[in-house]
């Protein structure tokens, strides 16, 4: 099955009302790839979901940036996922490198909203990346393995099987005589189809610095392999994997051009007109 581009929007903290009914304007008017080709999302800031949902044209959809890691209730300040499901809003942004790095969000606590947000029927662009110090000492991939990892929400569980004990008529004590071990590894992923995969460098998040086509490829090809090997060969052909980090309107054709790069998660761009070119990376 092909993997449809995905191209989202994450506008941050970013806008004032005015500008953000400016840019659902010029998306509203823009000519883009129909949705069987691509599918686009924006995500605004919290207070302005329901102004863009309520405005901006039907076949593009809309994202929350973060929502709490269980149900709702003495939270001061955060926004639950049944809220966002009762606004219908269909996606989410879990796990980007700003609030892993400025709110100290740990691979567990990501892991966490994606398992409660999937639960609850939304959808997921869940972020992954290395720093410039880690990509510098080798570990890219032990960094996007473990944050993937804890996003599929893998664990290991050792069955132990005793079938038959034996009894030591003298001693009056029972020996294990027959035991059997079993490796269960399971992830709390049930619907892979709602999950999307952002791979986003954060040496390359709005520094300019973008990723060439061949490091993205690379890590994306290597986290295919990651899915495959440790969820299934079906979940690894069919998830997308998108690339983020300065990704423009004069870099996304290059970049989109890779066998393994399925779209992207675009910041400063996405405020910008030349989004639509991006999105026509697409074609
Ligand atoms: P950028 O941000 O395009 O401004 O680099 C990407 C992101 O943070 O998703």
């Amino acid at each position: 099955m092909a993997r449809k581009f995905f191209v989202g929007g994450n506008w941050k903290c970013n806008g004032t009302a005015e500008e953000v009914k400016k840019i659902v304007n010029t998306l509203n008017e823009a000519q883009v790839p129909s949705q069987d080709v691509v599918e686009v999302v924006v995500s605004p800031p919290y207070v302005f979901l329901p102004l863009v949902k309520s405005t901006l044209r039907s076949d593009f959809h809309v994202a929350a940036q973060n929502c709490w890691v269980k149900k709702g209730g003495a939270f001061t300040g955060e926004v639950s996922a049944e809220m966002l499901v009762n606004l219908d809003i269909p996606w989410v942004i879990l796990g980007h490198s700003e609030r892993r790095a400025l709110l100290n969000e740990t691979n567990e606590f990501v892991g966490d909203k994606v398992a409660y947000a999937l639960a609850q029927g939304l959808s997921v662009i869940a972020c992954v990346g290395e720093t410039l110090e880690q990509r510098e000492a080798g570990s890219t991939m032990d960094v996007v393995a473990a944050q993937t990892k804890a996003i599929a929400g893998i664990h290991a569980y050792l069955l132990v099987f005793i079938t038959k004990l034996q009894r030591n008529g003298l001693l009056g004590i029972f020996f294990l005589h027959r035991t059997s071990f079993l490796l269960v590894m399971t992830d709390r992923v049930s619907n892979w189809s709602k999950v999307v995969i952002a791979y986003e460098p954060v040496w390359a998040i709005g520094t300019g610095k973008v990723a060439s086509p061949a490091q993205a490829q690379e890590v994306h090809d290597e986290l295919r392999k990651w899915l495959a090997k440790n969820v299934s060969a079906d979940v690894a052909a069919t998830t997308r994997i998108i690339y983020g980090g300065s990704v423009n309107g004069g870099n996304c054709k290059e970049l989109g051009g890779q066998a393994d790069v399925d779209g992207f998660l675009v910041g400063g761009a996405s405020l910008k007109p030349e989004f639509i070119d991006i999105i026509k990376a697409a074609e």
